[in-house]
């Protein structure tokens, strides 16, 4: 795949909302890799997150766009929330080679935690012909354990899989989500613009519905 002229990576994840964690570890491989640009993909409806616990998509894209517009190398696709029914990144990958006729090498970036995932995703066998994957470190997920578990499943696939050891930072959505539930602070843990679009929209507080709890 090495011949190809571009190399775009692809950050695919929730959003729910985007975070320093995402926009850390797409910049990272961004440049360590000098991938031409990111495209920030938010899921459409999440093959394994039950629906009625993520936001619409719709708020989600909206976040990703605010989090991502100030860098010229990021981009943002609403290929998966565009798709009817469950969405999955072989799918995503295939449209995208389609789209770009075969002259960009795709980098899929996941965290640590994404990438011990995979045999559980659709046609990995499949995918890991269609794209890189690079895995970044996360906190909470050993560094140890994510290079044994990359490397059970370079065996399993027969290919290989980057790693990059990024800046630990221990944010999560999940833990937006619920510090916003109990009225705690989420200031400097995602981009001014993403917090104030949260208050706005009034989203992950219990008692009114962004499409959570
Ligand atoms: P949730 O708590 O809802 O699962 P999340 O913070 O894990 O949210 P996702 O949208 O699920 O965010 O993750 C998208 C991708 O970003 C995944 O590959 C995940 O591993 C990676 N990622 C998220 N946060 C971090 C972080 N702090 N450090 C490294 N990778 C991260
Ligand atoms: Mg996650």
């Amino acid at each position: 795949m090495s011949d190809k002229s571009k190399k775009y990576g692809i950050m695919g994840g929730t959003f729910d909302p985007i975070h320093i964690g995402h926009l850390v570890i797409a910049e990272e491989v961004r440049n360590k890799f000098n991938l031409d640009k990111v495209i920030f993909i938010p899921s459409g409806q999440p093959p394994h997150k039950n629906l009625s616990n993520v936001t619409e998509p719709e708020h989600r894209y909206q976040m990703t766009l605010l989090a991502t517009i100030s860098n010229p190398y990021f981009e943002v696709s609403s290929i998966e929330m565009d798709r009817a029914g469950k969405t999955y990144t072989v799918d995503t990958i295939k449209k995208l080679n389609e789209v770009f006729n075969e002259e960009v090498d795709f980098y899929f970036i996941t965290g640590a935690d994404a990438i011990l995932d995979l045999p559980t995703w659709k046609n990995v066998n499949e995918l890991l012909t269609l794209c890189n994957f690079v895995a970044a470190t996360r906190p909470g997920f050993g560094l140890e354990k994510m290079q044994k578990g990359i490397e059970k499943l370079e065996k399993k696939y027969n290919r290989s899989i980057y790693t990059l050891i990024v800046p630990a930072l221990q944010i999560s959505s999940t833990d937006i989500r619920n510090r916003i539930n109990n009225n705690q602070s989420i200031k400097y843990l995602l981009p001014e613009s993403v917090e104030h679009y949260i208050y706005k929209n009034n989203l992950y507080k219990s008692s009114e519905n962004g499409g959570l709890f």
